[in-house]
């Protein structure tokens, strides 16, 4: 297939790294970043997509994607299928489906989960928003650079499950960060902590496959000095989007807003930036009730 890649980042390089590897011809563009192997250069976003049937986007945010979507869209074939798995604001993702829709092109959200490991290893899981037909093109192409794709429904749905998601991971990462902190202060060995919530009603993905305790449970980032893994400020732009969807919706998310701004204090004032999503543990560890 050929395929336009813009947003060659930690993320995007991977990805249409894979795509180039599967034999699809790959002509990407990015402002900074250098071209990962097999992909052609191009010298601007609307050259990486004319003649494209399938554009991927993998960019920053919801401001940016519109801008680059303004200049794609009329690069692009009617047809063609402008699919982005950057995760942005479900208003932007709602956007730049309406510009596309009225130029003909078919517009998927499509963003991932899994992160840079995902990404390299090729098993992202997909959460895409669109018609039937954009899903089905791009099918092939998910199962290349992923090992999942769910189609979640029309405009906007990809993202609005990535952040639901996410919204449900972060207020459960910092749950159990604070039983950690908890048990500790009653004396409880962490290790037995872990037995008995890993098998009890306690559980998580969280608890038993990402434990931020060091040396307890299986491999993580808690064990490597709580380098990233899924940075805490990542957690930080997905808990704010969600707020900014809930906003919109006038839905009411009390333990997601207070995630938000417990990760924002954690990132912007007490050092969390840089450090892994789960360094929760050593926060609630050093502080004090009140
Ligand atoms: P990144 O900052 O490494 O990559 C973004 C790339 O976009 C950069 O190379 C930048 O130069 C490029 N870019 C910016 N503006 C551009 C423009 N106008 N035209 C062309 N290129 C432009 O970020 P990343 O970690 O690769 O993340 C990309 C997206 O994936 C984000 O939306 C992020 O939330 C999401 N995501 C990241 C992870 C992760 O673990 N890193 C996991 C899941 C989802």
């Amino acid at each position: 297939m050929k395929i336009g890649f813009i947003g060659l980042g930690n993320m995007g390089a991977p990805m249409a790294r894979n795509l180039a590897a599967a034999g699809h011809d790959v002509t990407g563009f990015d402002v900074h970043a250098p071209m990962p192997e097999g992909v052609r250069a191009a010298t601007s976003a609307a050259g990486a997509a004319e003649g494209a049937e399938v554009v991927i986007t993998m960019l920053p945010n919801g401001a940016i994607l519109r801008s680059v979507a303004a200049e794609i869209v009329p690069a692009m074939a009617r047809g063609a299928v402008f699919c982005d798995c950057s995760t942005v604001d479900v208003e932007s993702a709602r956007a730049v489906a309406d510009q596309a829709g009225g130029a003909g092109v078919l517009a998927l959200d499509a963003p991932v989960s899994g992160g840079v490991g995902g990404a390299a290893a090729g098993t992202l899981t997909f959460m895409a928003g669109g018609p039937d037909e954009a899903f089905a093109i791009v099918k092939p192409l998910f199962d290349v650079m992923g090992q999942k794709a769910v189609h979640c429904g029309g405009a906007g749905a990809g993202q609005a499950a990535k952040i639901c998601n996410n919204m449900i991971l972060g207020v459960t990462m910092i749950a159990t960060c604070e039983a950690f902190a908890l048990a500790d202060k009653l004396g409880l060995d962490r290790q037995k902590m872990f037995d008995v919530v890993s098998t009890s009603s306690g559980y998580s993905w969280v608890m038993n496959a990402y434990c931020p305790a060091p040396g307890v449970g299986p491999k993580s980032p808690a064990d490597n000095g709580y380098r990233p893994g899924f940075a805490a400020e990542l957690m930080l732009k997905d808990l704010r989007l969600s707020q900014q969807a809930a906003g919109a919706a006038d839905a009411d998310t009390p333990m997601g807003e207070l995630a938000a701004r417990l990760y924002e204090s954690f990132v912007e004032q007490e050092g969390g930036r840089g450090m892994d999503f789960s360094a929760m543990l050593p926060r609630f560890e050093k502080r004090r009730r009140g």
